[in-house]
């Protein structure tokens, strides 16, 4: 059996699986590999099956399966995974940091004082005690950061059309609702038809004036350029994203040319902790598919 790690794992993966076979990241021996393990860089698409004829098993180390041509692989009979699990503390994490550095003005602190300059008058801080967090998508992300949340002392409701109820969130059903009451909004919903675009001009204008928005869901759900016109315009105080229309954004991204925002390159899932587990999970996905051969 050959396995092919196509995008970036933890050091300890091949050795990890080489009790399965060989294990390469050769990629130039995709026609030959039975296994690929992929993260958000590899695309799965139908040309890429078509060019792995031996291909039985796709892992994706993380969550989001949009890079994978699921309907195309189900018909050649390829089995596709993900590590769903394994990522949920790490995005709950960079998430909530997040929400915390953008109304603590944290970067501009730092980059600031590296310039020598004190602006002790200008960064006035807000604190996230008493405030409302709505999360859109209240599935083990969201979860976790209602959690997190609560643990600070502010109000969570969430907007999920899956879910009815939580112990974490109080759970509404109108879009609407949640965004009116809300003092942070933060996506953690998975880019479906019909989340694609959520964030625009139309659900923006339901923000309550001055509200923060935290994405490290996937980069589609926003229309950046309407995100950029309500930072511009003040309706939003700030913004944070771990997630791109693509992976890296294009320079004329305009995003770069809006106020108070913090970006992150995609790093969501990149703990040490998580790259650990996504490795067991992956072992035992395997060791699985080799015991049903
Ligand atoms: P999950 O499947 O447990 O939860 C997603 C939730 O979104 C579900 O409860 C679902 O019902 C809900 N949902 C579906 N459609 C919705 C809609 N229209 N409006 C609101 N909610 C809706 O997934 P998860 O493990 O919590 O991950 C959530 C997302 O986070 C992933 O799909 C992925 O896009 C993203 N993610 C990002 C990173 C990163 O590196 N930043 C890493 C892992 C996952």
């Amino acid at each position: 059996m050959l396995i092919l790690i196509s995008d970036a794992f933890d050091p300890s993966l091949p050795g990890l699986l080489e009790k399965y076979g060989e294990v390469t990241d050769d990629k130039n021996r995709q026609a030959d590999a039975d296994v690929v393990l992929i993260r958000s860089k590899t695309k799965v698409t139908k040309d890429y099956i078509d060019a792995a004829p031996n291909l039985k098993l796709v892992i994706r180390g993380g969550v989001g399966l949009d890079n994978v041509d699921q309907a195309f692989a189900k018909e050649k009979g390829i089995k596709v995974y993900n590590t769903a699990d394994a990522s949920t503390i790490a995005v709950a994490e960079l998430t909530f940091a997040m929400m915390i550095a953008l109304p603590n003005h944290i970067c501009r602190a730092d980059s600031t004082m590296h310039e020598r300059k004190w602006l002790k008058k200008e960064l006035t801080r807000t604190e996230l005690m008493g405030k409302t967090l709505a999360i859109l998508g209240m599935g083990r992300i969201g979860t976790a950061l209602a959690v997190r949340a609560r643990a600070f002392g502010m109000k969570v409701l969430s907007y999920d059309p899956y879910v009815y109820f939580s112990d974490f969130a109080e759970i509404r059903t109108s879009l609407t609702e949640v965004l009116n009451e809300a003092d942070y909004v933060s996506l953690n919903m998975p880019l479906l038809p019909e989340t694609k675009g959520m964030i625009n001009k139309k659900t923006l204008s339901l923000f309550k004036d001055g509200a923060y928005l935290i994405n490290a869901g996937r980069g589609k759900c926003v229309i950046g350029e309407d995100v950029t016109e309500a930072l511009k315009s003040g309706k939003l105080a700030g913004f944070a994203t771990d997630v791109w229309y693509s992976d890296p954004p294009p320079d004329d991204c305009p995003l770069f040319d809006a106020p108070n925002c913090l970006f992150a390159p995609h790093i969501g899932a990149s703990t040490k902790e998580n790259m650990l587990r996504i490795g067991t999970m992956i072992d035992g996905i395997i060791g699985e598919f080799v015991r049903q051969k």
